[in-house]
């Protein structure tokens, strides 16, 4: 798979390297050169979900990949159910949080680790820094990986104590540091240490976050997913896809999707309060800005990274806002949409009722609407209750992880002194 840079198509990547890191000289983000168009996509939903991803893989990465390790990669990766729930008459929900971590960074952390796996000859050192799910997801990734190691950068006593034990109770080849300072901070010293090229080079530093094209590439294997599912309860009809958003992987994941053939008959961007791309939907100008807190925080992105691919891939303005619906939910919206779902049946996380409503508003009389659940409810225990009254009921994969020992170590807020922590983590 050929990709191009979004600012200047000279520039190119073979896939293998872009997902080890490389980036394009001018800044920009790696995007396919082209995609092809499955004009089979209705005998590709037929097939089960393994041959299926193994199948799409295989055109998409054949030139780089054997079948084999396709194969190999799918049913290491892709190995937990992604159900098609109906919440109510037409509405659907896309269950993404039944990965070991509980939310669909799963989906992109896994390929990631396993496509590297098979892909780099050095010992690796992957440097993250989190506010809370990829953290977790990254680190489960490659927990265990001969050859990795990784390290997991977050703030101090700002992230909670359940999504702290996802990531730092792991322990083997997982190092999990709690910098004193803020998420930004995290951000910075790991960009620091990707600055140094001396010390990149010597620890094998990679990076996992989330503009890494692989992420984004499995991703869109559960679009065409939910609509393998809908066709199978008689539902032919393309849906509307309603996408939780923050830093815009996922929807660009969509759009990639739809480019691929898979008929969809609109997208829908939904935002907490950090609205910058429905107010630019909405005929604005697009200007990013700092970020607020709010319930719903994995999306709490004030200058979304992937808005550049988005815009790339899609073109024009008009014809963006064409093909995206947009709205913003607040907080207290977010609450009452999370105690409605409640009493529909469904245990909603913050990010997935945002969903949800903006899906309601912006759903047509006689479409069929598809809301992505990104993550399970019970990683956000409090705000359910807040909605609720109730906590939800703790999963197993949490549950086991009430009393386990934190193994996190302190770390200055300080780049030198994080690179040496770094080099003395990797000497043992
Ligand atoms: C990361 C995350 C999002 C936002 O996804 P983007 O791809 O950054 O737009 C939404 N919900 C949850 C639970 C997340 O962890």
């Amino acid at each position: 798979m050929k990709l191009v840079s979004t600012r200047d198509t000279r520039h190119s990547s073979t896939f293998r390297a872009a997902a080890a890191g490389a980036q394009p000289p001018d800044g920009g983000l790696w995007i396919p050169a082209s995609l092809p168009r499955f004009e089979d996509m209705d005998a590709l939903l037929v097939l089960p979900w393994p041959a299926r991803n193994a199948e799409v893989l295989h055109r998409l990465l054949g030139d780089e990949f054997s079948r084999h390790e396709l194969d190999a990669i799918v049913a290491e990766a892709l190995d937990f159910p992604i159900p098609l729930a109906e919440v109510e008459p037409g509405v659907f929900a896309l269950e993404l949080f039944h990965g070991p971590t509980l939310a669909f960074k799963d989906v992109g952390a896994r390929f990631l680790a396993a496509v590297l796996a098979r892909s780099v000859t050095e010992p690796r050192t992957i440097l993250t820094a989190t506010s809370g799910d990829t953290g977790a997801a990254v680190a489960h990734a490659f927990w265990k990986r001969a050859g990795f190691r990784a390290v997991i950068l977050y703030p101090a006593g700002r992230v909670s104590p359940r999504q702290e034990r996802q990531f730092a109770c792991l322990g083997a080849n997982i190092h999990a540091l709690a910098v004193e300072g803020s998420f930004d901070d995290c951000q910075a010293l790991a960009k620091a240490c990707f600055a140094d090229a001396g010390l990149s080079a010597e620890l094998g530093l990679t990076s996992a976050n989330s503009i890494n094209i692989a992420r984004l590439l499995a991703q869109a294997l559960y679009y065409l997913e939910a609509s393998a599912q809908l066709r199978s309860r008689d539902l032919a009809d393309p849906p509307v896809f309603a996408v939780p958003s923050g830093n815009f992987g996922n929807l660009c994941a969509g759009l990639m999707a739809q480019a691929l053939g898979l008929p969809v008959k609109a997208f829908v961007a939904a935002t907490n309060a950090n609205d910058t791309v429905p107010a630019f939907l909405d005929g604005g100008a697009y200007t990013p800005r700092p970020s607020v807190p709010t319930l719903s925080n994995a999306m709490d992105v004030g200058a979304p990274s992937n808005w550049e691919r988005i815009a790339a891939f899609a073109g024009d303005p008009t014809s963006l806002r064409r093909t995206l619906r947009s709205d913003r939910f607040n907080d207290d919206q977010t609450l009452a949409a999370m105690r409605e779902l409640a009493a529909l049946g469904f245990e909603a996380c913050p990010h997935s009722a945002v969903a949800w409503g903006v899906l309601k508003r912006r759903l047509r009389p006689g479409e069929t609407g598809v809301f992505l659940a990104t993550a399970h409810a019970a990683k956000f225990p409090d705000v359910v209750a807040r909605a609720t009254g109730r906590e939800p009921a703790l999963p197993p994969a949490l549950a086991d992880l009430e009393h386990a020992a934190v193994l996190s170590k302190p770390q200055a807020n300080e780049g030198e002194s994080l690179k040496k922590t770094l080099r003395s983590l990797c000497r043992d």
